[in-house]
């Protein structure tokens, strides 16, 4: 029998069918294009013509098993497809979350009835599932959070309060995956649990926060307070929940690679072609080394963030959560330091033309930073390496 090691040297060259996959994913993204992409956003609209192609076609849920409408491959597969639309100028953020998070989440652990009710939309794109973790007063300390579930006696289901904050795509996700807490019933002690809640349950309030992003994607508070959720609507194990949630966080970094990956791509392209022509001396721009070398490293430095990206999603779909929790993070890292170079310095060459509506460019700012950010940011991943990786004291 072969073993991760052996074959991931084999898996360093893609395979014929994914860079089909890329190919066919890049046309269908060229098709709508940055310009759709931007319209939609100055409109206050949501990519969603895009969002149910991509659904259609098995794109979205490339990663899902095929017995609930899936493509039955991997994160490998899914990271190719955000990647490819992002490069296309179309980074669907929701992607990190619906299908890569909530659906895994799902389709390891949710029950029959939950993978039934949700795996199908999941995958064709009919449904969209948003992910909570974030509260206000433990940010990036997720240990802290404090959305606390308890049984209800009356029903045998679950009362849920707390808040959440900047949660992406609450307004059209039908349900959030919200990370919350149980009391453990011998010892005490709050344990982590994951509740599906579908957006129209009572009490289930959200209110948007104003963000300068510019992405369609709209972020939310979230308010609970004892909300009623029925028994049912607990994800997998009461006593299993960090592994459960572990399992989803993964595929958020690696797709949030992918995110920034192709944005960078996206934002590169777009200035090699204006260096290649834009003319003032003699020379097109590009001839000048102060404007080729650095789209030149910022080139290098996405190649390498790929690789680290797909070394983390191999290690996830061969089933090593742990290996792939280390590469995942690095490539995660690595993926959106390079994407927000490559767009500060795509915006620089084009100069003024940079900070135009006419040439899209400027808003990719703010969204390429986003990465840093979330869904951890990035002197979390350094101290996750500093401590687990290096085995240096904690300072915290
Ligand atoms: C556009 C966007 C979309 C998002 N979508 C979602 C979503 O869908 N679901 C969800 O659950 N969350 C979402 N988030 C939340 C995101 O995951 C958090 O913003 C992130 O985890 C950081 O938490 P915070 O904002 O509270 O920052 P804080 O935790 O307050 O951190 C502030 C700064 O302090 C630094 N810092 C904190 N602790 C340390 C330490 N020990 N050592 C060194 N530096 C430290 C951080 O790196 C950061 O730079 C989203 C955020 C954004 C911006």
């Amino acid at each position: 029998m072969s073993t991760v090691k052996d074959t991931f040297d084999s898996r360093l060259l893609e395979s014929e069918e994914r860079r089909a996959l890329r190919g066919a994913v890049g046309d269908l993204g060229r098709r709508y294009g940055r310009d759709y992409f931007m319209a939609t956003v100055r409109a206050g609209q949501e990519t969603d013509e895009l969002w149910q192609e991509a659904g259609r076609l098995g794109y979205l849920g490339v990663n899902l098993p095929e017995e609930y409408g899936g493509g039955g491959a991997g994160l490998a597969e899914l990271s190719i497809v955000l990647e490819e639309l992002a490069a296309a100028g179309c980074p669907l953020l929701l992607m990190v979350v619906s299908p890569a998070i909530c659906g895994t989440v799902i389709a390891r652990f949710g029950s029959e009835a939950q993978k039934q009710r949700w795996l199908p939309g999941l995958a064709d794109g009919s449904l969209k599932m948003a992910f909570g973790i974030t509260e206000p007063d433990a940010g990036s300390n997720s240990h802290r959070i404090t959305t606390t579930a308890r049984r209800d006696p009356a029903t045998g289901g679950w009362l849920l309060t707390g808040r959440k904050v900047f949660i992406s795509g609450v307004d059209i996700a039908d349900a959030t995956l919200i990370v919350g807490r149980t009391e453990d019933a011998r010892t005490g002690k709050l344990k982590p649990c994951l509740f599906i809640v579908a957006r129209e349950t009572p009490g289930f309030e959200y209110r948007q926060i104003e963000m300068e992003l510019g992405t369609p994607e709209r972020q939310f508070q979230l308010f609970l307070d004892d909300v009623a959720l029925p028994a049912e609507a607990l994800v997998g194990d009461e006593d299993a929940g960090l592994l459960q949630l572990f399992a989803g966080l993964n595929p958020e970094r690696v797709m949030t690679a992918a995110f920034s990956i192709g944005m960078g791509r996206y934002a590169l392209g777009r200035a090699v072609e204006y260096a290649r022509t834009r003319q003032v001396w003699s020379a097109p721009i590009g001839a000048h080394q102060a404007i080729a070398h650095p789209l030149a490293q910022a080139h290098i430095e996405l190649e390498l963030a790929r690789l680290m990206m797909q070394k983390a999603a191999y290690l996830y779909d061969a089933g090593d959560d742990l290996g792939a929790g280390e590469a995942a993070n690095m490539a995660k890292y690595a993926a959106a330091e390079a994407g927000a170079k490559a767009v500060d310095q795509a915006v620089h060459t084009l100069g003024g033309n940079g900070l135009t509506t006419e040439y899209g460019l400027a808003s990719l700012l703010a969204a390429s930073r986003v990465s840093r950010i979330a869904p951890i940011s990035r002197e979390m991943i350094l101290n996750f390496v500093s401590h687990h990786t290096l085995g240096l004291p904690r300072s915290y």
